[in-house]
């Protein structure tokens, strides 16, 4: 099973996608989680990475293409992946394809999460409060917003036009939501 998992930032991709990846026994794989442990360990990565995720910008996609590449090279992932957080632009898109092509297998579904942009502000800026993000403030919000209309959101249309798109209402309860992502997903063959 070779998943995405998208949306804007707030919409609940990493709490969804922990539920997605246990049920199909794959790793979750989210590259914002990835580049926030390598800011933390002070690694080469991190330091680079964290320049751009502070101010809500993309980091370069040389540098995300070659870590999720490296990623999905290890054992536990040949069964397949869910991804969180890439790809987030067209140049990934063809990065990715390339990837799994590679490995023989395709992409089986691409799970969109909507979600109203007032109510996710409220969640981020809740979130802040709690874990302390440095990327939760009110003006970097808007900014990662920005960017993903102007970047990612086109992407929606991409997999669309390949039959892949499934959109998920994603605001109410957790637990209502992970229900409609399952229902949705059942209708898809495993691979
Ligand atoms: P959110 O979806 O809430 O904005 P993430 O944890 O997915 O948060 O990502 C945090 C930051 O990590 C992004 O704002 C960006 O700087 C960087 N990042 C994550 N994934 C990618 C990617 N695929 N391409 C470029 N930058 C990325």
């Amino acid at each position: 099973m070779r998943l995405i998992i998208m949306g804007p930032p707030g919409a609940g991709k990493g709490t969804q996608a922990k539920f997605i990846a246990e049920h199909f026994a794959i790793p979750a794989i989210s590259t914002g989680d990835i580049f926030r442990a390598n800011v933390s360990q002070g690694t080469e990565l991190g330091v680079e990475a964290k320049r751009y995720m502070d101010a809500g910008e993309y980091v370069p996609d040389e540098v995300t293409n070659l870590m999720v590449r490296n990623r999905i090279d290890e054992p536990d992932a040949e069964p397949g992946f869910l991804l969180d957080g890439y790809p987030r632009t067209l140049a990934q898109v063809e990065e990715l394809d390339g990837m799994i092509k590679h490995t023989g297998h395709a992409l089986d579904a691409v799970v969109v999460l909507t979600v109203d942009q007032d109510e996710v502000v409220e969640r981020l800026l809740q979130r802040a409060e709690t874990d302390g993000r440095a990327d939760d403030t009110a003006d970097v919000i808007r900014r990662r917003q920005e960017i993903y209309g102007e970047e990612t959101a086109p992407l929606i249309e991409v997999y669309r036009d390949r039959g892949l798109l499934i959109e998920v209402d994603g605001l109410g309860e957790i637990g209502d939501v992970t229900q409609r992502i399952f229902d949705a997903l059942d209708v898809v063959p495993q691979s």
